[in-house]
């Protein structure tokens, strides 16, 4: 099932706090821009690009950033988009930062 890139989606994904990404400071950068949109802009679901968020990668494809440790745990199986969209019966199921699905 198509995954949307919602603020919704972007809220509820576990990337943000996935162990792969927790070293990588492409990731952080990417963090506190999405912080500083969130405080200074109510309207922020207009300025959440797909370039700018490191998450939800099961709707917007592999991650930007390259410093990510794939070795690391996948949080998606815990995920509530991934229950509600059933991720589990794709071909590829986790680690779509780094995989297509
Ligand atoms: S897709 Fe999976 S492995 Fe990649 S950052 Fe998100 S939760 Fe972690
Ligand atoms: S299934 Fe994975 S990539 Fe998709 S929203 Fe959840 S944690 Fe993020």
């Amino acid at each position: 099932m198509q995954v949307d890139f919602s603020m919704e989606n972007i809220r509820r994904c576990l990337c943000l706090e996935c162990p792969v990404q927790s070293r990588s400071q492409c990731v952080a950068d990417k963090k506190k821009i999405m912080l500083l949109i969130t405080q200074q802009d109510l309207d922020s679901a207009m300025r959440m690009d797909t370039d700018r968020v490191p998450g939800v990668y099961c709707s917007t494809g592999k991650a930007i950033c390259r410093d990510i440790d794939p070795h690391e745990e996948c949080l998606c199986s815990g995920c509530e988009v991934w229950r509600e969209h059933r991720l589990s019966e794709d071909e590829v199921s986790e680690y779509f930062c780094v995989r297509e699905r």
